[in-house]
């Protein structure tokens, strides 16, 4: 049994006899730290791995409590409903339903926000649902609801702190279990792309924006079981424990335990709650006086940590029992994922007919014709500022031509965006790297396949996707050996040389099956062995039929390498034709040595 087994092992079995050995306060404060804990997790997803901060998240938490303790407390329901209050069961399904549309409506609301918007937005639905709680008449105002009954579960009746709490902590194992699940499949690299790397993923195919509407929702969810749970706990509920202020201290939990992990979220739950007691019972005997000293020393230690400790807890104590990273198998018996056929070799492919482009008065693209024909690598170079990049974004979809178009297979890019023009057999290098630093090069890669597999959320947190996961996988790595990184395949992509990253980002682009390469100054800042090793790579997939368009300022790359050439200065085409022509052609040469080398 591998280390990190025996540890869970070790963890449950203590989680089993905690509550035949600790006093009715632990297990209360036991209960607690799990139902926190859940929050937290949901947190881990949205902010830790999202990077979308949340201080609203409470406000879920009051909606799966409130749902719950209206439904089953209610002395007289409208016919139609009565039924959802006859079980707890049926009032959390009602409270997941309705937890998930509010978390629509405000995701779609407040998700498009950037910057510091997107939390002010959660503050705001945060304060606004607390409000709403302590106002409707219906929900007993600010006194709250009391008499909630308690859960029934195969006739035990769940009304000890020591017997909810197993209920508590299963539902925080299934929550922890799943979401570890998720994270470590296709859906779980998209999301761990949105944290830094949206471009690059939506130019994988990811729809990043559906990505995040998924983990809210998530999160929301894991706040409504925990409310649902809560209510059936203490049973009674007001709003107290709903408002924005708990909303930051269930951020606190997440940041504080390792707002990356799964596991940071028990950390964080358990540290701040036993603390806080702690110091809620000694502060006021120490100091004589009596006060919230706790929430000043706490205020303190979160300074501290978001100096000390950015990750939080958890990789530190990681750290102190030695587990073994586990490698990602290889299944070399996996299915091999669908391939394109490559058009027949000759075929104009990329056709780009008169394309000008304005930025106000500056004209960075003028009457530009080009055409990249399958299985050829043309090269687009020029000096620096003469319009290559601005043509690359026209012909990778990112920007529309002011007029003139570009055909791709026969079909205009304008109009489509990366996902669908990555669909359609375009896959793009960036010219400043756009790597996840923290994921494997296997991972990394792996994001390339995004649109040639589908599994969805539910299929990943059950782990039914586990076939297509090894297909993916298999892929990956694949293409990882093609381009010659086979060593570096489970190093952290952040710690590869510049040479290596770029080649990881053609290892991306091929592990899409394109049927066009498009790389943006692929040998830009790399040593002369790397270059060279580059220029190999190239070669060798151009023999397989690859058809390349590189935009390049290096023209000694360039001249050994591709099969033709066309030369840009200041937004026009001034020359095409052979390596050898371009290289004695007056106007290049001209454009070279007198421009703004
Ligand atoms: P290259 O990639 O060949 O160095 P670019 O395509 O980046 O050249 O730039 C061509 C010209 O267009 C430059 O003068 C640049 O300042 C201008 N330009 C590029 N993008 C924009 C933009 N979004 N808005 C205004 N001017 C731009
Ligand atoms: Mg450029």
């Amino acid at each position: 049994m591998s280390a990190d087994r025996l540890l869970l092992g070790g963890f449950l079995a203590v989680l089993l006899v905690l509550p035949a050995v600790l006093s009715p306060y632990y297990i209360t404060l036991l209960n607690y730290i799990g139902l926190y804990a859940m929050v937290a997790l949901g947190l881990v997803l949205l902010t830790g791995v999202g990077g979308l901060t949340s201080f609203g998240q409470a406000a879920f938490v009051g909606l799966g409590a409130y749902t719950t303790a209206a439904l089953t407390t209610a002395a007289e329901l409208p016919g139609w409903l009565a039924w959802v209050g006859a079980s707890p069961w049926l009032t959390l399904v009602a409270g997941l339903l309705i937890t998930a549309t509010v978390a629509l409506v405000l995701g779609s609301l407040t998700l498009k926000l950037s910057g510091h918007f997107l939390p002010l937005g959660t503050i705001a639905w945060g304060i606004s649902l607390y409000f709403l709680f302590g106002t409707m008449e219906s929900l007993g105002g600010h006194t709250g609801i009391t008499g909630i009954p308690p859960i029934e579960l195969f006739g035990w009746t769940l009304d000890e702190g020591g017997e909810i709490y197993y209920l508590i902590w299963a539902f925080l194992l299934v929550a922890m279990l799943t979401t570890h699940n998720l994270l470590d499949s296709r859906e779980g690299r998209a999301i761990r792309a949105l944290k830094g790397g949206r471009v690059m993923a939506e130019a994988m195919g990811v729809d990043t924006s559906r990505a995040r509407m998924i983990i809210f929702i998530i999160a929301a969810l894991h706040a409504c079981a925990a409310g649902w749970l809560y209510a059936h706990m203490q049973r009674f509920v007001n709003p107290t424990p709903f408002g924005v202020h708990i909303g930051i201290e269930y951020l606190f939990m997440a940041v504080l335990g390792g707002a990356g992990y799964v596991w940071g979220a028990i950390v964080g739950a358990g540290v701040i709650t036993v603390l806080k007691q702690w110091l809620q019972d000694w502060l006021p005997q120490l100091l004589g006086a009596s006060g919230n000293f706790e929430m000043i020393v706490f205020g303190i230690l979160m300074v501290l940590v978001l100096h000390r400790a950015r990750e939080g807890l958890w990789p530190i104590l990681k750290k102190l029992v030695p587990v073994p990273a586990v490698r990602k198998k290889i299944d070399d018996a996996a299915a091999p994922l669908p391939r394109r056929t490559l058009p027949a070799a000759g075929e104009p492919i990329l056709v780009a007919k008169n394309v000008t482009r304005k930025f106000g008065g500056l004209v960075a693209n003028n009457d530009m014709s080009l055409e990249v024909r399958a299985g050829e690598i043309l090269a687009l170079i020029g000096p620096n500022g003469a319009g290559k990049s601005t043509m690359f974004n026209q012909i990778s979809g990112v920007d529309t031509p002011t007029s003139g178009e570009v055909l791709f297979l026969g079909k205009p890019v304008a109009g489509h965006d990366s996902r669908e023009i990555a669909r359609m057999g375009m896959s793009r290098s960036f010219q400043h790297v756009k790597l996840l630093p923290t994921m494997s090069v296997l991972e990394n890669v792996a994001i390339g396949a995004h649109l040639r597999s589908g599994k969805g959320v539910l299929s990943s947190a059950w782990r039914l996707d586990r076939a297509e996961e090894a297909r993916i996988l298999k892929e990956a790595a694949w293409q990882i050996e093609r381009v010659g990184l086979k060593d570096f395949m489970y190093e952290e992509a952040g710690s590869l040389a510049l040479g290596q990253q770029r080649i990881l980002e053609i290892a991306r682009a091929l592990c899409a099956d394109p049927c066009l390469l498009l790389l943006d100054e692929p040998a830009a800042g790399l040593r002369l062995k790397e270059k060279q090793a580059l220029g190999e790579l190239l070669r060798k997939l151009r023999s397989e039929g690859m058809a390349t368009l590189i935009v390049e300022h290096d023209m000694d790359f360039v001249m050994g390498l591709v099969d033709r050439v066309v030369v840009m200065e200041f937004g026009q085409k001034i020359a095409e034709g052979l390596p050898d022509e371009i290289q004695k052609n007056p106007a290049v040469l001209e454009a070279y040595l007198g421009g703004v080398e």
